[in-house]
């Protein structure tokens, strides 16, 4: 959801994290993957292939023979309703639910070709499928995942970065806070009180494995509300948004397209989008998931990101 205005604030410590290991071996994906929908926002047709890679190379697309890491280095800030990356002149839109799966099935090598249908478009966009990530992940399920080899045939562990200190950002009544912790945890509160149905929610993942998420979290939805669809619209955005790819909830007249599939749906897919914007902290075919408590409150993607600018000793002035 969109930040409003305001300078965002960050503390920085030196030492802020420690790169650990996982007792884990990086892996990649054990065969291709190929998947075809719409977009979300510019309801074209897109289609992702997932190919294996070696160790230490990480996760990143391929546009029209353009490489795009999928890394802090190129997300693009104040992209209120996707996550977006852009490296000269190419870009690549709404990838936080595709990076979300692939960082919590442990796929940390791959390669992402993807393709619009118009050859000519320097802009292209992940396909949207339900607006939750459990296309990606039983597209995952379904091909399985493999130890990752490097270029010199050797397996290699797979670090994590743990944090040292308590960190913040924040922008106006949105946060996030993160502290020191053994496993990954994270808290996450919004509040719409321009739709009671949504109102305030607390989540909670006592501990964030690739079990929890799949079961928990892979599922839910994007969602919106009715009475804002048409200035987004208006905007140019979501024109590949109907029932079928999020849920959508009126101010007055609550879930438009129920059954909701769990109570607190809305509030889970902001875990969901959080940690697809996390995982472009990783490096090298690392994890980018911080090892910490984390809490969030009213965030969306730009302020996702800002956190791991800040995490990464990005100065805020910096270009994309
Ligand atoms: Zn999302």
């Amino acid at each position: 959801m969109t930040v409003g205005g305001g300078a965002f604030s960050s503390l920085k410590f030196s030492s802020l994290i420690s790169w650990k290991s996982t007792g884990k071996l990086q892996q990649t994906v054990a065969n291709c993957i190929e998947r075809t929908g719409p977009a979300l926002h510019s309801g074209k047709l897109s289609t992702v292939k997932i190919v294996p890679e070696s160790a230490r190379t990480g996760r990143y697309f391929v546009f029209r023979s353009n490489i795009v890491r999928a890394s802090i280095d190129h997300a693009v800030k104040e992209t209120p309703l996707c996550t977006t990356l852009s490296k000269d002149g190419y870009t690549i839109r709404t990838v936080e639910h595709l990076l979300s799966a692939l960082e919590a099935t442990g796929v940390d090598n791959c390669r992402i070709e993807i393709e619009s249908c118009d050859p000519c478009d320097r802009s292209v966009e992940v396909p949207v499928f339900d607006g939750s990530a459990r296309e990606w992940v039983e597209a995952v399920d379904q091909v399985g995942l493999k130890v990752a080899i490097d270029c010199g045939g050797n397996s290699c562990e797979k670090l994590a970065p743990f944090l040292n200190e308590p960190v913040h950002v924040r922008k106006n009544d949105s946060f996030i806070v993160a502290f020191p912790h053994s496993k990954v945890n994270i808290t996450y509160g919004i509040d719409f009180p321009q739709a009671p149905a949504i109102g305030r929610q607390w989540f909670s993942s006592t501990l964030l494995d690739e079990s929890f998420y799949s079961k928990q979290i892979a599922s839910s939805r994007t969602f919106c509300i009715y009475e804002e669809v048409e200035h987004m619209r208006n905007s140019g955005l979501i024109k590949g948004g109907s029932t079928e790819t999020a849920i959508i909830c009126s101010a007055t007249r609550g879930w438009l397209n129920p059954p909701l599939r769990y109570g607190d749906e809305a509030c889970r897919h902001k875990v969901l989008d959080l940690i697809g914007d996390l995982s472009l902290f990783a490096k090298d075919g690392s994890q980018g998931l911080l090892v910490a408590h984390i809490v969030t409150y009213k965030g969306g993607h730009s302020l996702h990101t800002e956190f791991v600018r800040c995490l990464s000793g990005i100065n805020k002035k910096d270009g994309t």
